[in-house]
């Protein structure tokens, strides 16, 4: 605590670390955990009792994949920051293995509103969690990272296909299968693969233990900074691991008179219906506990303010007229106050205002977007907490382009611009 904010270039840096080590929602959890246990707080275990928690600086991980950080002073008002933890990927299926034409392949699933195209021809590794069972008979789960190009989709080449470059259906049954090796090499065995993975992580994994398994694909290319002055930055999961990414570093810093509060949740690509989703209880649990009392935590929530963090849409220079022409967000012009008339935002007048206060006093810029009138509009966890809490709420986020990509693009400055108004906001 206490710590003077990052400058630019060492909290890009930063910001690129905690991408690598994020593949998954369980690995952007855990990163986050890492960073907050590094600045001295404290996990809470849901399973003990909490009693009344003296003042101090506490995190709760629900799922592996849902963290909720904060400071705590005894009762007040809350300073809340929310961001989600999962990205769209490919996900395996529990029994993946099929064999074609020589070629091993692994059967995945969509998880979310996945951008299919850019899968095509990149090298992919897998990481996610696995169940197995220890030498004395017990169940366990570790998370685990490959780190390693296991697989490709490779694209139909022209020559047998000359409509490729037009619109084209993607069959994601048959076309989107990753091909993980040749029948016949031994080291392509996948369950050997994933043994050894485990084994090199948990030495006391029993080698027939069962295993099941929830792993993702993820592109292998790390994130890179582009642009003739490094003016972007490009990566996969961008969506919304920088929010997470800001959200943290403002907990960090904290050292606001209320109690400062992040919750990055994990399902908001599915829909957040889940134990860890932010349709789920998580918040409310840990607000319970924290305010057992009805009365006082109504009056606390009452007082209190969320910023909710997720990427927008920045207007695409090739494509600018799938926005409004009032409303064009662009890259390095900071972060963006998002509205709806149908709620799918929970920006109000009152809340944009508070926020955008917040952005002078941090000296960010700051931009507007609302939907074109004929094209509908994305959520995020914003409506799905103020509806459940009754919390008030702006939903903002950094511009970005090819959002749900494999290799999303936002302008590196605005990063820092979010860094620096999170910050602000759990430094009044
Ligand atoms: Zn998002």
């Amino acid at each position: 605590m206490g710590t003077t904010m990052l400058p630019h270039d060492a909290c890009l840096a930063e910001l690129i670390s905690f991408l690598r080590t994020s593949p998954t929602a369980f690995h952007a959890a855990a990163s986050a955990a890492a960073l907050l246990r590094e600045s001295g707080f404290v996990q809470l275990d849901e399973q003990a009792s909490w009693g009344r928690l003296p003042a101090g600086n506490y995190f709760v991980l629900r799922n592996e994949s849902s963290l909720i950080g904060f400071t705590w002073n005894g009762g007040g008002a809350f300073r809340l920051i929310g961001a989600h933890t999962d990205s769209p990927s490919l996900r395996l299926k529990p029994n993946p293995l099929r064999k074609e034409q020589g070629c091993l392949l692994l059967g995945v699933e969509i998880y979310g509103g996945a951008l299919l195209r850019p899968w095509f021809d990149r090298e992919l590794s897998l990481a996610g969690r696995v169940a197995w069972q220890d030498k004395n008979g017990s169940l366990r789960s570790a998370l685990l990272d490959v780190q390693r190009p296991v697989a490709v989709i490779p694209s139909l080449a022209i020559h047998l296909n000359r409509e490729a470059n037009k619109q084209q259906d993607i069959n994601s049954q048959t076309e989107l299968v990753p091909l993980a090796g040749l029948i016949g090499e031994a080291a392509t065995d996948f369950q050997h693969l994933l043994r050894e993975q485990l084994r090199s992580q948990q030495p006391d994994a029993e080698p027939a233990g069962l295993i099941d398994h929830e792993l993702f694909f993820y592109d292998a290319t790390p994130p890179a900074l582009a642009g003739l002055h490094q003016e972007f930055i490009v990566s996969a999961r961008l969506d919304n691991l920088v929010s997470c990414f800001a959200a943290v570093q403002a907990l960090r810093l904290a050292d606001a008179q209320d109690n400062c509060l992040i919750i990055l949740n994990d399902h908001e690509e599915v829909g957040s219906v889940s134990a860890a989703g932010a349709k789920g209880p998580l918040l409310r649990d840990v607000l319970e506990r924290l305010l057992p009392e009805t009365e006082a935590r109504q009056a606390a929530l009452r007082k209190s303010f969320f910023i909710s963090a997720d990427n927008a849409h920045a207007v695409h220079p090739n494509y600018a007229a799938k926005h409004d022409p009032q409303h064009l967000p662009q890259l390095g012009k900071g972060p963006v106050i998002k509205f709806n008339a149908n709620q799918r935002y929970a920006t109000t007048a009152a809340s944009a205002a508070k926020f955008r206060q917040l952005c002078t006093k941090a000296d960010v810029p700051v931009q507007e977007f609302v939907s074109r009138s004929d094209m509908g509009c994305g959520s995020t966890i914003g409506p799905l907490t103020a509806a459940e809490l009754g919390v008030e709420t702006v939903d903002v986020g950094i511009p970005s382009l090819a959002m749900h990509s494999i290799r999303e693009t936002a302008a590196s400055v605005d990063c820092w611009h979010l860094c620096r108004v999170l910050r602000t906001f759990f430094q009044p």
